[in-house]
């Protein structure tokens, strides 16, 4: 074999272990979003912060309709729980959304900020939310396997080291991501290395 050849198969081999492959991701289109409303803020990837939808798992409806009515709630002016009124938001807050079946559906566009109730600025931030209520219920196994894929691909990507990859409550006063989940943060890290 000529070096030429053997420089080409090194580049070709390490180009490979650099980019991690993009997991299966349902595109907006794919579950028939509307269209963001307002502007959004640009950002830079820098951090991936997890998050529970603090709702109950539902086995028994498509993640597309999951996302249509997160989607219906995000943009429109709402009462919460806590008695406080969230504004009409640009889109879904996450960028990424895993359902209890482990299927993945992509939320509001990347490159725009996310939105939270919360006391932090989501700017920067990739935002991954897992559904559920991790604080009773526990993740399931095909939802710990999509969250480690879209870890490991959205870390190599956007070249996020491990040390940024935190929960919701590590930012804000808040119970999200729920201690289930929250515990599987280690291990989430190590992946990235
Ligand atoms: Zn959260």
């Amino acid at each position: 074999m000529s070096k030429w050849l053997v420089f080409l198969a090194i580049v070709v081999v390490v180009g490979t272990c650099v980019e991690a492959q993009e997991p299966a991701i349902i595109s907006r289109a794919g579950w028939k979003a509307n269209r963001s409303v307002g502007d959004g803020k640009r950002h830079k990837i820098e951090f991936i912060t997890i998050h529970h939808t603090a709702t109950k798992q539902r086995t028994n409806r498509p993640i597309e309709t999951k996302l249509r009515n997160l989607q219906a709630f995000s943009q429109r002016e709402d009462k919460l729980a806590s008695g406080k009124t969230k504004p009409a938001w640009f889109d879904v807050p996450y960028h990424y959304y895993i359902a209890v079946d482990g299927k993945i559906a992509e939320g509001r566009e990347i490159e725009y900020a996310g939105d939270t109730n919360t006391d932090y600025d989501p700017t920067g931030h990739a935002l991954i939310v897992l559904e559920g209520s991790f604080d009773t219920e526990q993740p399931t196994v095909a939802q710990i396997e999509s969250l480690k894929a879209m870890v490991n691909w959205l870390a190599k990507k956007y070249k996020v080291g491990g040390e940024k990859i935190k929960g919701h409550r590590d930012y804000a006063e808040t119970g999200c991501p729920g201690s289930n989940l929250e515990k599987l943060l280690p291990e989430l890290r190590k992946i990235v290395g």
